[in-house]
């Protein structure tokens, strides 16, 4: 293969990376800082709302992967 390709394949995997694992947040509700209620863990991604029965926010724990829901958006700190 030449380097060219090489330098290409490594650019979409640095793509794909930076898809798959993007920089978590830091939530606030109530004015209080979330943290998980599993793990423990304070960094958020924000989720979709498909598959709730009622509208909501859902953020999903960067660790574990539990999601915390709330009814109103949760505000982010960072
Ligand atoms: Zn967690």
């Amino acid at each position: 293969m030449s380097n060219t390709m090489k330098a290409i394949r490594r650019g979409i995997k640095a793509g794909v990376n930076a898809i798959q694992n993007p920089q978590h947040d830091h939530f606030q509700a109530g004015g209080k800082t979330i943290v998980c209620s599993h793990c423990g863990n304070d960094s958020f991604d924000y989720i979709g709302v498909g598959g709730f029965s009622i509208v909501g926010y859902g953020i999903e724990c960067s660790k574990c992967t539990h999601v915390e829901y709330f009814t109103s958006a949760p505000s982010k700190i960072g």
